[in-house]
């Protein structure tokens, strides 16, 4: 496995490859999600290149970009065991030179709905380093999580937007045996703190149960929602939503198709989850 620092040496590795390349943007702290994605780079790509980098500028000065959890080592061994043919470990000054300017302007429909409401910095963020980052990988295709919904919507309209010629492919959310969706931020719990948390996606699975008993009302959908996690006391709602899976517009009568989403805080630490129904 090649190990990157450098931009230079990543934009030289991907010069010599002519077949396809898949590419995973990751923050590291490996979790079998992480793992989905990068298998299925392996099976649709030649070549499948891993970045890690936690990226300064989607944190705001309230989040936790001082104690995102760091396991590079582990990750490492992960990468090695699945095989992937690259890494790119960029420093903050390779992404974000100093002495080059810092001028990409990238906005679109769906920035500050859901999570943009909670953390308006976040997408101008996200889309910057993957933007950087396709222009150094020059990826043939692209692998994203579900579990971040609407950062994959995002990024999917920017490739098209700006006419990247990258294949984007969502993978299905990675769950615990619990139902709690894997997340790098589940770090900070403990084990009996994460089985708490899964109420979340037990939440998620009862609003689901409504609909299909034929409750549309979106409002009363919240509630189910809103009471089951009301329960506990350690989860804090930030924000439930019923919305339209492409426009994020929400919604207040259920209708196919539907991106379910939520943010909760187990005590401080911000978790999130959605699915589609
Ligand atoms: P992160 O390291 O949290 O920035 O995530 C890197 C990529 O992994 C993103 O595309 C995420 O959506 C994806 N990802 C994170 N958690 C999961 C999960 N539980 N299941 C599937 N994909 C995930």
């Amino acid at each position: 496995m090649k190990t990157f620092h450098l931009v230079s040496d990543c934009i030289a590795w991907r010069k010599n490859i002519v077949n396809t390349v898949g590419f995973v943007p990751t923050m590291g702290a490996l979790h079998a999600g992480h793992v989905s994605l990068i298998k299925s780079s392996k099976k649709n790509c030649n070549k499948t290149l891993v970045s890690i980098y936690i990226n300064p500028s989607q944190f705001s000065q309230e989040e936790d970009l001082g104690s995102y959890p760091k396991t590079i080592k582990e990750d490492l061994k992960i990468l090695k065991g699945l095989n992937v043919d690259a890494v790119f470990l960029p420093s903050d000054n390779e992404i974000y030179p100093e002495d080059k300017p810092d001028n990409f302007t990238y906005e679109n429909s769906l920035f500050k709905k859901l999570e943009g409401k909670s953390r308006p910095h976040f997408f101008y963020g996200v889309t910057k380093v993957v933007s950087r980052l396709f222009n150094i990988v020059s990826p043939t295709h692209t692998f994203f999580g579900e579990k971040d919904a609407q950062q994959s919507r995002i990024i999917n309209q920017m490739i098209k937007d700006l006419n990247y010629n990258i294949r984007f492919i969502s993978c299905p959310t990675v769950r615990s045996e619990n139902g709690l969706a894997l997340s790098s931020r589940n770090n900070y719990l403990s084990h009996s703190e994460q089985k708490q948390a899964s109420v979340v996606y037990r939440g998620l699975k009862l609003v689901e149960e409504n609909i299909k008993k034929g409750n549309v009302n979106v409002n009363q959908l919240k509630k189910v929602f809103t009471s089951m996690i009301n329960k506990n006391q350690n989860i804090q709602i930030d924000y439930i939503s019923i919305a339209c899976n492409e426009t994020l517009e929400e919604l207040t009568i259920w209708s196919k198709n539907s991106l379910i989403s939520v943010a909760i805080f187990y005590k401080n630490v911000r978790l999130i989850d959605n699915i589609v129904v």
